[in-house]
């Protein structure tokens, strides 16, 4: 895994001896003497990971941490304290200011090495979330998601442990933060909640009589229900090697043993807040996948979507032998509404035609807005006699049933025209099918408008 580095330390030879340590396992280093250099070197270098002394004059570690996380701009890069201090309180200190992790000085280089490598993986993560909800954005297609020290801090939490006493600890722990609690004790259950329930966190200690809590931890990554979900593990005090396995596993945080209540409380607020960020970007991001195929005012699918999609139909179609019926339908005069009623009562008419046309296709069918008041449904396994008397019921109600509008007189009688046409089998292609369509449509509004022509009888 190549990274880079932030080594952030007021004394030269604490920077040499890190740089000398990552360099060497091939990570690249940039480095800093104070927090505001910190702060500039970020912005300047782009840094994956942090690794942040304390103590410094002027600005501490715990300032320059919170802000780091308070800069929506920077709160997704990990910071690690690097410290002298090692007392359950100066973690919680730090994690309040917003710490990914610790490590204590003198640095210990498996502890180094994981810590980094494990937050680095999980940053990338949300890197490729982060770049696409900014594509989202840019598009204008959706607002960002609140920043990360917003985020919500509660959560379902599940703890996976099979000694009651501990169970009871760690519920009477996390019960007053407002977090809802659940806990399992055996392998198979554990597997089975995790996929049918929606948890936020879960919480897998690593001492359990009965089974093991690493080998349960594998088998959870690889859940694609728990993919998303951040694990906790909690870990003896001084097993380093269970915990630099774990973390290697992709586990997103540990605990050792004897857990400090304040510590968790700390832990799993943090692991929320990521974990409620991540849920927002990628939520973004699959509101914004949709919103670029989607048609705004009508809520159908775009042009850009349905001639995509038409290639692959009527490639399909051709390859099956199955018939394949195209409408292309048109709002007659439909200038004159604009003209007579204004801009926005036309809006209000392709919206109720829009809905018309939902409403009598099923639910195969695909139904467009193709541009101004143009639409077309493509309808998979319909002949063409079956596509007529398709449009003719849509052509009807549309006819009958006036459109009602916000403003004066209250209703429109508007009329439609219809062009319709049939695959050709093998050979056939997605702009010849629209081409023989769009000819029909012509046909139909030169013989009068208010009617359904076919291709064929064009
Ligand atoms: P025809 O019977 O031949 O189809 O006549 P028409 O007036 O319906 O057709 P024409 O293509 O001349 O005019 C289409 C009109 O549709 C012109 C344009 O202002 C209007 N239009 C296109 N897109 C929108 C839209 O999003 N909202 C509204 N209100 N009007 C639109
Ligand atoms: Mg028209
Ligand atoms: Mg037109």
């Amino acid at each position: 895994m190549t990274a880079r580095v932030l080594v952030v330390d007021d004394i030269l030879s604490n920077v040499k001896l890190l740089e000398a340590k990552l360099t060497a396992e091939y990570f690249e280093v940039v480095s800093a003497f104070n927090g505001l250099e910190c702060l500039a070197k970020i912005d300047e270098a782009a840094p994956d990971i942090v690794l942040l002394d304390v103590m410094m004059p002027g600005m501490d570690g715990f300032e320059v941490c919170r802000r780091i996380k308070s800069n929506p701009k920077t709160a997704h890069i990990p910071v690690v304290m690097v410290t002298a201090l090692d007392q359950p309180s100066d973690r919680v200190a730090g994690l309040d200011a917003g710490a990914d992790d610790f490590l204590t000085k003198p640095v210990d280089d498996a502890a180094l090495f994981a810590r980094v490598r494990s937050l680095v993986r999980l940053k990338m993560m949300t890197d490729e979330l982060r770049m696409r909800e900014t594509t989202g954005q840019s598009m204008g297609l959706i607002d960002p998601a609140s920043a990360l020290m917003e985020a919500n801090t509660t959560g379902r939490i599940l703890v996976i442990e099979d000694r009651p006493e501990s169970v009871a600890w760690f519920a009477g722990a996390l019960q007053p933060g407002g977090h809802e609690v659940s806990s399992v004790d055996t392998f198979e259950e554990a597997l089975v909640r995790v996929r049918g329930g929606d948890y936020d966190l879960i919480v897998v200690s690593l001492g359990m009589r009965g089974f093991d809590g690493l080998r349960l931890c594998s088998q959870l990554r690889s859940l694609p229900e728990a993919r998303n979900v951040p694990i906790l593990v909690v870990v003896t005090d001084g097993d380093r090697r269970k915990l630099n396995q774990a973390l290697e596993m992709g586990v997103n945080d540990y605990l050792t043993r004897p857990v400090d209540k304040n510590e968790l409380v700390a832990r799993v607020r943090t692991q929320l807040r990521k974990k409620h960020y991540q849920d927002r970007l990628r939520h973004n991001v699959q509101l914004s996948l949709e919103m670029a195929i989607t048609d705004q005012l009508t809520g159908l699918h775009n042009r850009r979507y349905m001639t995509r999609h038409l290639d692959n139909l009527v490639t399909t179609a051709g390859r099956s032998n199955k018939p394949l019926a195209f409408l292309i339908l048109d709002i007659d005069y439909f200038k004159s509404v604009n003209d007579g009623h204004g801009h926005d009562i036309g809006d209000e008419v392709l919206k109720e035609f829009a809905k018309r046309i939902s409403a009598n296709v099923r639910g195969i069918d695909l139904a467009c807005r193709y541009g101004g008041e143009e639409f077309v449904v493509v309808m998979p396994d319909t002949d063409m006699s079956l596509a007529y008397s398709i449009a003719e019921r849509l052509r009807k109600s549309i006819e009958t049933t006036p459109v009602v509008i916000s403003r004066a007189p209250g209703k429109l009688n508007i009329t439609i025209s219809i062009g319709i046409a049939g695959s050709q089998g093998e050979g056939d292609s997605a702009d010849a099918l629209l081409h023989r369509a769009d000819q029909a449509l012509y046909s139909a509004k030169r013989n009068g408008r208010n009617r359904v022509v076919t291709a064929e009888a064009a």
